[in-house]
């Protein structure tokens, strides 16, 4: 089932807040070096349906690998609730940390497995 609704998120300290229209069925879980040391679970939506309601001044990003994903993170608290990159056709994409959002419980979420530590 897939039900795109509008979630509000933030970092864990609440100087980065943000809100995404967004459909939780699709979401990632990826053992990359990276996502499985961040416990990631990713939720992806295109730019238009991703707004930074603060915190601009407060992201801080860190690349690896091809630098293709900006993964953006709290300078305060360390808690990355979404990065920036391109799908695999190439268009922008916000990839959301779906354990950031303030009104999901995370357990409750059937993540689909990436193995990404693979394939990218
Ligand atoms: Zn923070």
């Amino acid at each position: 089932m897939s039900e795109t609704a509008t979630h509000k998120g933030s970092c864990h300290c609440g100087a980065v807040a943000f809100e995404a229209d967004l459909d939780l069925s699709g979401v990632i879980e990826c053992n990359c070096t990276h996502c499985y040391r961040k416990g990631l679970m990713l939720g992806f939506v295109s730019p238009d349906a991703f707004r930074l309601i603060r915190g601009e001044d407060r992201l801080s990003e860190y690349l690896f690998n091809r630098h293709v994903i900006s993964h953006r993170f709290c300078r305060v608290c360390g808690v990355e609730p979404f990065g920036a990159g391109k799908s695999p056709d190439g268009r922008d994409m916000i990839a959301v940390n779906v354990r950031t959002l303030d009104d999901v419980e995370p357990w409750t979420i059937e993540t689909i497995r990436f193995d990404g530590l693979n394939k990218l």
